[in-house]
């Protein structure tokens, strides 16, 4: 690891004094909540291990906390995606001290489309770690499912109640569709719980850091938009009976059957397996 380049982030001022400084005062629009404690970005960071050898893509650095412990623990490139421009001038002074390692794009997360910039950055092997804006959270995340070949794993931090969704289990009221999509496309648990006191300003509600690992590497046998409207259109009728839901895709009983399930079920006891298997039966029907 670059021990310099650690002494020089160490020696910068604070978080604190750099949002002073650039008069940086958060915008609710933008979801602004921003973490000064850089023991715990530290913490978050090494939630990755080793990550010397890697690339990592930071989405929304603002004041640059999380940009810093990512930097420190010797990232080999970083890539920030921050759409607000007033903090383009105080991640400067990261990219000088870290000699071009850190890249900045000023830039709304949305509209980056990730396949482009992996190529064009040679990008294998990164992470993508990111104290996520709420507002845009789970869009991000749907956009990064299933997970790229060439991410590693992504460390997300979402509003405590939205980690508790995205791993709920069947059978309980939190699941949902981004429970299903999670869960067959990704190994995600629940790795920490931060208190809203640690962002400043303070939320009305605490975080939670989801680690997301891709689930196997093999082919997917379905079409994950097949899958998306499964789960959008069984989760809006989710007090009712599937086969109600299920006739919108052809006879309710016959995909029933072909699947397994009893169709007087609700949405929320249907099993990971069993919406697989649906999307793989629906997409083999449609391409038909
Ligand atoms: N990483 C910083 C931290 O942990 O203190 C800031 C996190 S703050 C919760 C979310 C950041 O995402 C803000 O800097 C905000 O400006 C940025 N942001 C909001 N919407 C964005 C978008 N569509 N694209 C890129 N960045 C965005």
């Amino acid at each position: 690891m670059n021990q310099n380049l650690k002494k020089e982030i160490n020696n910068l001022p604070s978080i604190s004094n750099i949002i002073k400084k650039y008069n940086l005062s958060a915008k609710k629009k933008l979801s602004q909540n921003f973490l000064l404690d850089l023991n715990l970005t530290e913490k978050i960071v090494k939630i990755c291990g080793d990550i010397e050898n890697n690339d990592v893509v930071e989405i929304g650095p603002g004041p640059g906390s999380l940009t810093r412990s990512i930097l420190a623990n010797g990232a080999k490139r970083l890539i920030v995606i921050e759409k607000d421009k007033r903090f383009m001038e105080a991640l400067k002074s990261l990219k000088i001290i870290s000699k071009n390692k850190l890249i900045i794009k000023n830039k709304d997360a949305l509209k980056i489309e990730f396949k482009k910039m992996f190529i064009k950055y040679d990008i294998s092997n990164a992470y993508i770690i990111s104290n996520l804006p709420y507002s845009i959270g789970t869009k991000l995340l749907l956009k990064w499912l299933p997970i790229p070949p060439e991410i590693n794993k992504l460390i997300l931090m979402f509003q405590k109640e939205v980690a508790e969704r995205i791993i709920a289990k069947p059978g309980t009221k939190k699941y949902g569709r981004l429970s299903v999509l999670v869960g067959i496309m990704t190994d995600a648990k629940i790795i920490m719980h931060i208190p809203a006191r640690a962002f400043k300003p303070k939320p009305k509600i605490d975080s939670s850091i989801i680690e997301f690992n891709p689930k196997n590497k093999k082919k997917l046998l379905f079409k994950v938009e097949i899958l998306e409207e499964i789960t959008k259109i069984l989760f809006n009728k989710r007090r009712k009976q599937v086969k109600s839901a299920l006739k919108y895709f052809g006879d309710p009983i016959i995909l029933c059957k072909k699947i397994n399930i009893d169709p007087s079920i609700r949405a929320e006891q249907i099993t990971l397996e069993s919406f697989e298997k649906l999307a793989v039966v629906i997409t083999n029907h449609r391409q038909l």
